[in-house]
């Protein structure tokens, strides 16, 4: 966007990092011209703005006022929609089909229960969860994203805190591997001389955790069976979390042998321990990583094949059966060929209006809603390809959208 008039373009604008939080970027913006973030942020948006007293604006990491960011936009020459990727409510639809904690019941089931990945297909009984958006702890419509960072990226002073590090969806860093902490422990560990490493964190969770990297940076996670879209991945991560939580007693004996397995293979208690279920959102924070450990240890043992996954997104899960050596180097070469196939479209498409609309005709044809259409298209503009290039969604005759 053009900044609106009288918008004087700061000297100084380095870029968001991938996957980074607005604070975290307003927070090394602000210490470029030594001074604390909240005073750059008047600045950018006028000293008499009562935009700041704004009850939105007390977490700019969730869904700040539009002006807020377009101010942003307008002094750094950032783009707009990039700068929305610093906020949780930029990642509407992949992360969440909405905000709004009104929608609940309908958003649970089509976000958790709809698809699934361990239990066969409609195993899962249904649950009343009226309340609820995915990932984030709604209490009276009050929300506030948490600060956890990784101690050795904290070290690096051109370097962020992940947007996705403020959500119980990782635990660890995508790139370090290590335990991702308070805001408290990551300063106190900075003032320390002799620092005493974070302890381990478990491979599969490690694994399971670069995967979500991959997707918050990338829009893609390559999984053992197939490349899936991270919004696929996200939705995929919560049906996950949401069957490991369930007791044996409601699921088939099959798929209760296979949870057994898997809670068994983290050494810890059937269910982490926990006994009356409630959403994942709900659990406390030990629950939510004893969750997470057992998620990801699904997954290993999945792709291991040394448990059977039967849900609609097991495929994606591990590699088809082979007989020999040969068709498994064989699919691995057909993935790599379908990926190297795809990034060269996207290449293209950059400066070819025709490729464009077909990236974007694929990309969208799973989508429903208008609001999940823009996603798609918002996203190939992340890629670099022009908005001028990608037609709306009446010029590709998607009349079938929904509001
Ligand atoms: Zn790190």
């Amino acid at each position: 966007m053009s900044p609106a008039p009288g918008t004087r373009r700061w000297p100084l604008h380095p870029p968001p990092g991938p996957g980074e939080a607005l604070t975290s970027w307003l927070g090394r913006l602000a210490a470029l011209y030594g001074m604390p973030a909240i005073h750059l942020l008047r600045r950018s948006l006028g000293e008499t703005s009562a935009l700041l007293d704004d009850p939105q604006a007390a977490d700019l990491d969730f869904d700040p006022p539009a002006e807020i960011l377009q101010a942003l936009a307008g002094h750094t020459g950032i783009d707009l929609g990039e700068l929305r990727m610093t906020t949780i409510a930029g990642w509407v639809p992949w992360l969440a089909d909405t905000l709004d904690p009104i929608d609940g019941q309908e958003a649970f089931d089509n976000y958790v229960r709809q698809d699934s990945v361990l239990l066969a297909p409609g195993e899962a009984d249904s649950s009343w969860v009226p309340h609820w958006v995915p990932w984030i702890r709604v209490h009276d419509k009050e929300w506030r994203t948490e600060f956890r960072a990784c101690p050795a990226c904290a070290t690096d002073p051109d370097r962020g805190t992940s947007l996705l590090a403020a959500l119980p969806i990782m635990t660890t860093c995508g790139e370090h591997g290590c335990r991702l902490q308070t805001e408290v422990a990551v300063r106190l560990a900075a003032l320390d001389r002799d620092p005493v490493p974070p302890p381990p964190m478990p491979g599969p969770v490690v694994t399971m955790d670069r995967l979500t990297f991959d997707g918050l940076t990338t829009g893609m996670v390559t999984l053992p069976g197939r490349p899936v879209h991270v919004g696929v991945w996200f939705r995929l991560l919560r049906t996950l979390l949401d069957e490991v939580s369930m007791a044996g007693s409601r699921v088939s004996a099959r798929s209760a042998a296979t949870l057994a397995r898997v809670w068994e293979a983290t050494g810890r208690p059937p269910r982490g321990g926990l006994t009356v279920w409630r959403p994942y959102e709900r659990l406390d924070f030990p629950l939510q990583r004893a969750m997470l450990e057992a998620a990801a240890t699904a997954l290993r043992l999945a792709a291991a094949g040394e448990i059977t996954a039967r849900g609609t997104l097991a495929r994606c899960l591990a590699p088809e059966p082979h007989r020999d050596v040969y068709e498994g180097d064989r699919r691995a070469w057909e993935q790599k060929q379908a990926q190297a196939e795809l990034e060269a479209m996207i290449d293209r498409a950059r400066d070819d209006p025709g490729t464009a609309r077909r990236l974007l005709e694929m990309l969208t044809v799973g989508s429903r809603t208008i609001a999940g259409f823009y996603g798609e298209r918002q996203y190939l503009v992340r890629l670099g390809i022009p908005y001028g290039l990608l037609p709306d969604h009446r010029a590709l005759g998607r009349t079938d959208l929904r509001l």
